[in-house]
């Protein structure tokens, strides 16, 4: 497997607190690969590092065999990949339509002012419920429409590799289901590859392709997700309230 994203060795520290203690993943082109683990395993630092937001004390990340050891968040942005991160963070008093924009801003800096309308217009038929609210401050939207908003904004970057920290945060049942169904369309119709993390593990497993179980900083078990969704260990641990 040539891996687009190459985690390896990995520590992170907050203070005196070492948060990742040599973790180790990949992911290949065209994946979707899911992170799960309890409360303050790691999940979100991993990500936050990948995208350059926190240094790591030791090893490193490289995408599509580069390292980016010492490269801006900003930088690492540009070289595709986009992070959606926890709790959303959409431009609450910015319209929809603004917020696509605000995603593409790259992309019009480097001149593909039509490329992004025909990105932007993509995304509508993708997401309708957006397109629908194209006018609305996004503050506004519910939950899970600004859980589509934050996934489409990343998308319109055109991002070979998309984060997704925790999508499933603070929605209801129904709408968690169809963020993942969405997760997994995205994975399915277009040429992004995608590592998302999540606490609930079932709904993680059944969309990805392939999993990661993170305890304590450091990677317990990883394998094909339908294996992990059989396995004993990871039942009792994971799966028990989803
Ligand atoms: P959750 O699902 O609750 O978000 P997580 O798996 O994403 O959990 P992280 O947020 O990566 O976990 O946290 C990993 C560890 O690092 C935890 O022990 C947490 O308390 C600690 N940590 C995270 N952020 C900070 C911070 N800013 N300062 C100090 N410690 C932190």
């Amino acid at each position: 497997m040539t891996a687009l994203l190459q985690v390896s060795g990995l520590e992170v520290a907050y203070g005196r607190i070492l948060a990742l203690k040599g973790l180790d993943l990949e992911v290949a082109p065209g994946e979707l690969v899911a992170v799960i683990g309890s409360n303050g395993a790691g999940k979100t630092t991993t990500l936050k590092t990948i995208s350059g937001l926190l240094r790591p004390a030791a090893g490193e990340v490289r995408f599509e065999g580069r390292s980016l050891a010492g490269v801006a968040p900003h930088a690492i942005a540009a070289l595709g990949i986009a992070h959606v991160p926890e709790g959303r963070k959409v431009f609450a008093t910015q319209t929809v339509a603004d917020n696509l924009q605000l995603g593409a801003y790259l992309r019009l800096r480097r001149g593909e002012k039509r490329a992004v309308a025909a990105s932007i217009a993509s995304m509508y038929e993708t997401f309708p419920r957006l397109a629908e609210r194209r006018d609305q401050l996004a503050g506004t939207l519910s939950g899970g429409e600004q859980q589509m908003l934050a996934i489409a904004r990343a998308l319109v970057s055109e991002p070979k590799l998309l984060l997704l920290d925790e999508p499933s945060m603070g929605l209801a049942p129904v709408v968690i289901d169809e963020v993942m169904r969405l997760v997994e369309r995205l994975k399915q119709a277009r040429q992004v590859t995608i590592l998302l993390v999540e606490q609930l593990a079932y709904r993680a497993l059944e969309v990805a392709d392939r999993g990661y179980v993170i305890e304590q900083g450091r990677i317990r078990l990883s394998g094909p997700a339908r294996d992990l969704l059989r396995d004993e260990g990871v039942r009792r641990a994971y799966l028990g309230s989803t």
